[in-house]
């Protein structure tokens, strides 16, 4: 069965078919020549991810889900949340970023923060399911690590002292907000699909 991931992201969809039934075969947008970036303009994840799993879904007729992640920081009342990927700017910065979190959160006491992962998945007459992860931690004092990418240097997630950036990428992935809504979502697709009741 086939299954697109409207995303450009390479990374993404091959941790998706590392999770995945082999049953399935995901298709990225380069896969199916549409690639291109598809407007996140709304002022939720819930909204961003469905535009775009919606948009394509009207385009292919294929069943497609995206996804949409922010970094949710308590003392800044859930910032960047949705704008997470050009909060310093309309030019994607992920150094510019990490220094604005760190600049805003100078004399906070609580520095907890949490990642948030929203997949929106749309399959045949337009039926539409949605899917969370998250992982709960803290922003760091100061920048740590160079794995990963955009905020990873300043979060440690609970149960660690280190920050993403630190951690070899398969720890990460082990605990991530991603994985944990593509762990909900192919275990979905597993039990509608695969008819999978376990
Ligand atoms: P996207 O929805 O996956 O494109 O994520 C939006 C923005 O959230 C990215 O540009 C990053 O700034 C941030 N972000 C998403 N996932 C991660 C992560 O795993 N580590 C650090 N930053 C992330």
């Amino acid at each position: 069965m086939k299954i697109i991931f409207a995303t450009n992201n390479k990374h993404k969809i091959e941790e998706v078919r590392h999770l995945a039934d082999q049953r399935f075969t995901f298709l990225s947008l380069q896969d199916i020549d549409l690639a291109g970036d598809i407007p996140e303009d709304y002022p939720t994840l819930e909204e961003n991810a469905l535009f775009k799993a919606k948009f394509i879904f009207q385009k292919t007729g294929i069943p497609t889900f995206a996804d949409d992640t922010g970094l949710e920081i308590a003392g800044l009342n859930n910032r960047p949340g949705v704008f997470s990927a050009r909060y310093a700017g309309a030019h994607k910065d992920d150094q510019a970023n990490m220094d604005k979190i760190l600049k805003e959160l100078k004399n906070a006491d609580d520095r907890s923060a949490r990642f948030r992962t929203v997949i929106a998945f749309v399959w045949n007459d337009g039926k539409e399911k949605f899917f969370e992860g998250i992982v709960n931690g803290k922003i760091g004092l100061v920048k740590k690590g160079n794995q990963g990418f955009g905020y990873d240097p300043v979060f440690i997630p609970d149960g660690y002292d280190i920050t993403f950036a630190e951690m070899p990428l398969s720890v990460k992935n082990s605990i991530s907000h991603r994985s944990r809504a593509f762990n909900k979502f192919t275990s979905f697709l597993n039990k509608e699909f695969l008819n999978d009741k376990a």
